[in-house]
């Protein structure tokens, strides 16, 4: 009899999608996927740790399993992956993996998702959708969100291998595409310029962007399958060089695969969304027209201290812009409440933004503190957990539970 495997996945739609690929590796290995986890030879918990309870959770789930593997010899082997174990590889102080071994002990491996690659296709269990990821990582370094430490810096996949996916997809009945990234619409700036050069906070390298603006023809740039060659561009306004993204491109050519009948992404962010992108949404109907694009808050302060390269205002334009060019548009959003020294005053600006846009939906989470990051070692955790709570509750009142209880205008 094959051996069995389970997989328990803790997080995003980015974690489904790596577990689909570990559940295909297992199956090339001859194992079988058993639904019930006290029957599996291999356990595999694929683990995220955007919060602290999540990341709890995952530690008492993994330790009642040691105990049992312990008492009854099932599972034969426990392991871990995602975003934790991530987290311990890219701590070069070795201080995490410590911890994470002494709050996991008897766990048999530790493995890092990378390990995994992108050559197994995925073994999906939807047949209509598929979703896809496009890069893995992220530059931006929100100074909440672990992400940069967990998924290391942003790697996107080749251009080809993401299209000619889409086209396998399509010819195996597949009509539902969703791009998936932590950033979509920054896809393929690393590929522009070479991941070496897409730098910490954003910034340029200087010996690849110090040229005169007549130099960058002769700038590689990245080619695109259909011979175009895309490089960085100068930015008027912003009186700099940029890196374009790719990501306009990609959803225009997946757009064109025949039986692809919708094309969906998540997650974007105000900054890399271009007039090139919206452009190309607009032109083409099988693009979705609910577009998830997080705020995170409606004050400058806030936002200059959670690092998000955007101000209330440029957001709100941004989002009457979309909705000039597109009418038929509808936002979702994400927002933490309570993160470090969040006024009332500061608060109440989310409010009025969460009015002003009209979301049809929104994550609102109440600010974790998270290791590693900078609102960890810069900020402090000052918001009380009760005023947290009343925070998000409002929010919730004003957007989710409306859309609910009309049953209307829902993402
Ligand atoms: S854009 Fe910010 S919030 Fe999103 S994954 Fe990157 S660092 Fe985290």
């Amino acid at each position: 009899m094959s051996k069995k495997y389970y997989i328990q996945t803790f997080g995003c739609q980015q974690n489904v999608a790596d577990s689909e690929r570990i559940a295909s590796y297992y199956q090339t290995q001859g194992f079988t996927r058993t639904d019930n986890i006290l029957y599996a030879d291999h356990v595999v918990i694929n683990t995220c740790m955007i919060r602290e309870m999540a990341e709890n959770r995952i530690y008492g789930l993994v330790n009642n399993l040691v105990k049992k593997k312990k008492k009854d010899n099932i599972p034969k082997k426990i392991i871990v992956t995602g975003c934790i174990v991530g987290m311990a590889v890219r701590d070069k102080t070795g201080k995490y993996l410590s911890q994470i071994r002494r709050k996991m002990s008897g766990v048999d491996e530790f493995l890092p998702i990378e390990e995994i690659g992108f050559d197994h296709v995925p073994l999906r269990n939807d047949i209509i959708h598929a979703w896809i990821p496009i890069s893995n990582g992220c530059n931006n370094f929100c100074t909440f969100c672990v992400v940069p430490f967990s998924r290391g810096r942003e790697i996107s996949r080749s251009y080809k291998e993401i299209l000619d996916e889409c086209i396998d997809l399509s010819k195996k009945g597949y009509r539902k595409i969703t791009l998936l990234g932590m950033n979509v619409n920054s896809y393929g700036a690393d590929l522009v310029v070479g991941s070496k050069n897409v730098q910490v906070l954003r910034d340029f390298d200087r010996t690849y962007f110090n040229r005169k603006k007549h130099e960058l023809k002769y700038v590689k740039g990245y080619r695109l399958p259909d011979g175009r060659t895309v490089r960085p561009v100068h930015v008027k306004h912003l009186n700099r060089l940029r890196i374009p993204t790719l990501f306009p491109s990609l959803l225009s050519d997946i757009c064109k695969v025949d039986l692809i009948e919708h094309v969906d992404f998540m997650s974007s962010n105000p900054w890399d969304f271009s007039n090139e992108l919206i452009e190309v949404i607009k032109r083409n109907p099988k693009i979705t027209r609910q577009i998830h694009l997080p705020v995170q808050s409606g004050s400058n302060e806030v936002l200059k201290r959670m690092n998000r390269w955007y101000t209330r205002e440029q957001y709100i334009n941004l989002i009457e812009k979309i909705r000039t060019r597109i009418p038929d548009v509808k936002f979702s959003t994400d927002i933490i409440v309570g993160f470090c020294g969040e006024t009332e005053k500061e608060y109440n600006q989310t409010v009025e933004l969460v009015k002003q846009v009209g979301f049809c939906k929104a994550y609102i989470a109440m600010y974790s503190d998270r290791p590693m990051t900078v609102a960890h070692k810069v900020f402090k955790d000052d918001v009380p957990h009760k005023l947290k709570k009343q925070r998000w509750q409002i929010l919730e009142e004003i957007i989710n539970i409306p859309n609910l209880t009309l049953k209307k205008n829902i993402c």
